[in-house]
């Protein structure tokens, strides 16, 4: 029987690591615990999200989309952050927890590069050694952002085995992380062991807050319904956190690939899966016959992750979040839309979620929502074109 420990939502999340590893997280959970609630830490953090990052992003009333979805839009706009992303919200709250442990190397893995551009960005930011473990493959197929990362002074470490992306990558940092306990490594979404799901989404909950007030600037009263993509689910928890509460539906789009029974699908809640054990947590994934979990495939690089963060999972059984699949194409769609509509280049990720709403926010007889654009597309122009 397995020992127990950290966070839980319901029965899923904690921490399923080996011991000398549940012992540095147990601290790290500590210390994550103290800076909550310290007001010097919250303080310093705002301060860089203001700053450098450019917080607060604007919520921004999307008048053309809005006659095409036939509700009334909003876009809470991630896209404009530095770096591009939500991304970049965790990486600047992870390091300064870095920084006050004392810690001078940061380590992240990566799949389209995202997360291994804020990591960077930010290690470089507080003068911290960097290393970036990433899928060979993917090494290949995302040179934007390997290049990027090599400027801001980051060692690219490659994955060789497996399938030779993300999933390898995670296991290779988590192996380094395991050798070399000076090190400090920052998780990129809401998923993994206990503290990360809770400690990301407290640093990605800031989008939330300012999109509650932003929307109550102009409309007097709350949304009627959210919609943001879901990969391993932090942006989605970021904007959802503040409206767990109240009278608001919440509604998650994954990647659904080429379709929930195509077997080339990122669809881990609206479609067959599984609770089980993976990557230090016990959350759903999607699994073959013999419940060992198996490749995603979405078109997005950013979505295309077998598991998914504990928390969604207890909000899936619990029916306070819904979520629904979007294929391929029809992300594809609304990432044109987006662009020829309002003048946005959308991450393709973002668009599963203009999709989500297109299909439903009509049908589910909503009046007003916001849709968060979880970041820009420069990295995906050429493709769909
Ligand atoms: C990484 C990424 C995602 C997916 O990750 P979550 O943790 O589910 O938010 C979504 N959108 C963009 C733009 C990303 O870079």
């Amino acid at each position: 029987m397995l020992k127990t420990s950290g966070i839980y939502y319901g029965e899923f999340g904690g921490r399923y690591v080996p011991d000398h590893l549940d012992k540095k997280l147990e601290i790290l959970e500590d210390v994550f615990k103290e800076i909550k609630n310290d007001p010097v830490f919250i303080s310093e953090y705002q301060y860089y999200l203001k700053n450098y990052v450019g917080r607060p992003s604007a919520l921004y009333y999307a008048k053309n989309l809005s006659k095409i979805i036939g509700v009334k839009t909003y876009l809470k706009r991630e896209d404009l952050n530095h770096t591009g992303a939500h991304k970049i919200n965790n990486a600047i709250g992870q390091i300064l927890i870095a920084k006050r442990m004392g810690k001078k190397e940061i380590i992240a893995e990566t799949g389209a590069g995202q997360h291994g551009v804020a990591t960077a960005t930010a290690a470089a930011l507080f003068n911290m050694k960097c290393k970036i473990f990433m899928g060979e493959e993917d090494i290949n197929r995302q040179k934007m952002n390997v290049e990027r990362m090599k400027i801001l002074g980051a060692e690219i470490i490659p994955a060789t085995n497996g399938t030779k992306t993300l999933k390898e990558a995670v296991d290779k940092a988590l192996e380094y992380y395991v050798d070399n306990p000076e090190s400090y490594y920052l998780l990129g979404s809401a998923v993994g062991p206990s503290p990360y799901p809770e400690m990301v989404k407290f640093f990605q909950s800031v989008i939330g807050q300012e999109a509650k007030k932003q929307f109550f600037d102009f409309e007097g009263e709350l949304p009627d319904g959210i919609f943001a993509c879901i990969g391993g689910g932090s942006n989605s928890i970021g904007i959802f956190n503040d409206f767990i509460k109240d009278e608001v539906k919440l509604y998650a789009a994954e990647g659904g690939g080429e379709g929930i029974n195509s077997g080339r699908t990122a669809a881990t809640l609206s479609s067959k899966s599984q609770p089980i054990i993976f990557q230090g947590s016990f959350s759903y994934c999607l699994t073959d016959q013999e419940s060992n979990p198996i490749e995603a495939y979405s078109i997005s690089a950013g979505l295309d992750y077998p598991g998914i963060g504990p928390e969604h999972a207890f909000f899936k059984e619990s029916n306070r979040i819904m979520y629904y699949p979007i294929n391929d194409d029809e992300a594809i769609e609304s990432f044109k839309i987006l662009s020829k509509e309002e003048g946005i280049i959308p991450a393709i990720e973002s668009a599963h979620a203009i999709a989500l709403a297109k299909k439903i926010a009509k049908v589910e007889g909503l009046k007003k929502i916001i849709v968060n654009l979880s970041g820009r597309g420069d990295k995906d122009v050429g493709r769909f074109l």
